[in-house]
């Protein structure tokens, strides 16, 4: 689209405008082997290495679904909150592609394994429900890759390792407003099937595809504008572009005088725009019918029940039970909840420690620091939960001060060692000697007259500015409150704290 018909997308016609959107989300599911043969899903072996039969799509060959991958649609299903169908089916999905030798795809059509579930997303502090309208199961095609620039020395080539794969196929309701609660649906559900491990979601393996279906109408509007899809985003921050340039090309069409046409559209990110794969006319026409190669997919309420007694506690429900039970703040809980190594990790520290807050702060602060500045993940973290735990429950006996623990920390991050260990090997006791420190309380007093007087004539909060000068002279390793209590009594007020 020219600059000059965009331009029709003033900011004041873009206010009148309400997006509406959907999202066709792809996961793979975290098998070892494919979905309907016993072939490695391993990543990154070479071409046409992991086939057979079944997965070439072979005359004569029969699948044989793997129960596995239907246990992880299903907790992929309960992640989301939806229905498991007692009964569902697989249907075939019919096109021609080289990268689909089968000829057609095996997927769920009318009886997906699961259907009306929702999400919850925050976005801009407002909590907002997302319908999901289904989760069906299929199996991945092959891999295309073109080769060559010069007409005369260009090829392409199929790899059909990823023939097979299973993915669930995640269709929400057209519920989001804004490419922002896009943003946020596709960070939730993310996190959710990552959680209950049913996906990596590695968006850079092709483990997480993402479809966005858009159509904007006037505010106030009932009726649902035409929409458009965007296919293949593999990244979130082109899912928010892509759905920011095709609400600003619509807006811009109908503000013209044009109308939007249904069709399916790529992103190409170096240009920041959307432009036309295919229009309705040459959509596919799948012909589905009733895989006759399989038998219906049935789900009793017993095997329905040992699936759920095997799932994780969700991350929406973690979120609230520490809120609860920890007392953390809203932003502490979302964080620490966001993935599952990290809301194990920090639920251990708290309970060894016996201060859930103080915990929070070092999960959240100083551990989160040093990953990040190593890239370490933290189930890779050096610093076992439960040492974490027994220095944070040093801190809260007083037995160590917060500052020595600073030091101690990094120590403990780079050796790998304990607490205790770390303060045995390099010295880093709390003094409680009180001869000790009554040296070093009279050299405070002594070197810092303007403060002794200003707490002698009344002004009691300079007693941190001294404290804080006995800890630094002992690298904190002075009890503080110890010396807290000597220096009152130093300095004339009788009181032991
Ligand atoms: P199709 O038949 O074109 O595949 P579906 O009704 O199956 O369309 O919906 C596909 C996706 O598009 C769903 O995520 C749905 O929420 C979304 N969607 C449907 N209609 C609209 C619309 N008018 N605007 C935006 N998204 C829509
Ligand atoms: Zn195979
Ligand atoms: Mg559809």
């Amino acid at each position: 689209m020219s600059s000059s018909a965009i331009d029709m997308a003033t900011p004041d016609a873009i206010a009148r405008y309400e997006p509406v959107i959907g999202l066709e989300v792809h996961v793979q599911l975290a098998t070892a082997t494919k979905i309907f043969c016993g072939c490695p899903t391993s990543f990154g072996a070479s071409p046409n290495t992991n086939v057979c039969p079944v997965c070439l799509g072979l005359p004569g060959a029969l699948p044989v679904l793997s129960r596995e991958a239907v246990e992880l649609a299903i907790k992929g299903g309960l992640a989301l909150n939806c229905h498991i169908r007692s009964q569902s089916r697989f249907a075939r999905k019919n096109y021609f592609y080289p990268d689909l030798p089968k000829g057609y795809q095996i997927s769920q059509y009318d009886e997906p394994v699961a259907e009306h579930g929702f999400v919850d997303i925050l976005v801009d502090g407002v909590e907002k429900r997302i319908g999901v309208t289904r989760v069906h199961m299929e199996d991945d095609a092959g891999k295309s890759i073109h080769d060559g620039f010069k007409d005369s020395d260009r090829y392409s080539y199929v790899d059909l390792n990823r023939c097979g794969t299973p993915l669930i196929e995640i269709v929400s309701d057209p519920d989001m407003r804004s490419s922002a609660e896009a943003y946020a649906y596709l960070t939730e559900v993310k996190q959710v099937l990552q959680f209950v491990e049913v996906s990596t979601c590695d968006m850079e393996k092709g483990h997480l595809r993402c479809d966005a279906n858009v159509s904007v109408r006037l505010k106030g509007a009932e009726k649902f504008g035409t929409k458009a899809e965007v296919k293949n985003l593999n990244s979130f921050r082109f899912l928010k572009q892509a759905l920011d340039y095709e609400i600003v090309r619509q807006v811009a069409l109908l503000e013209g005088g044009g109308r939007v046409v249904q069709e399916t559209r790529l992103y190409d990110p170096d240009l920041g725009e959307t432009f036309t794969m295919r229009s309705k006319e040459d959509a596919h026409d799948y012909r589905y019918f009733p895989e006759p190669d399989l038998v219906p997919l049935r789900v009793g309420e017993k095997w329905l029940a040992e699936v759920r007694a095997s799932m994780p506690e969700l991350p929406a429900c973690k979120r609230k039970r520490f809120i609860e039970e920890y007392g953390l703040r809203a932003y502490d809980a979302e964080v620490l909840t966001a993935a599952r190594p990290a809301s194990e990790y920090y639920e251990t520290v708290a309970k060894v420690s016996g201060d859930p807050k103080i915990a929070a702060n070092w999960v959240m602060g100083d551990l989160m620091a040093l990953l990040k500045a190593e890239g370490k993940e933290i189930a890779a973290s050096p610093v076992r939960p439960e040492n974490l735990g027994e220095l944070v429950k040093l801190i809260v006996k007083d037995e160590i001060s917060g500052k020595l623990a600073k030091e101690i920390f990094p120590k403990m991050f780079s050796s790998g060692d304990s607490a205790g260990v770390v303060m045995e090997r390099e010295g880093l006791k709390q003094i409680s000697d009180t001869d000790a420190l009554d040296r070093i309380i009279a050299e405070v007093i002594a070197n810092n007259p303007k403060q002794v007087e200003q707490y002698r004539g009344g002004k009691t909060t300079v007693i941190n500015f001294l404290v804080g000068q006995a800890m630094r002279a002992t690298r904190g390793q002075a009890n503080v409150t110890l010396v807290t209590g000597l220096l009152k009594r130093k300095l004339g007020t009788g009181e032991i704290c």
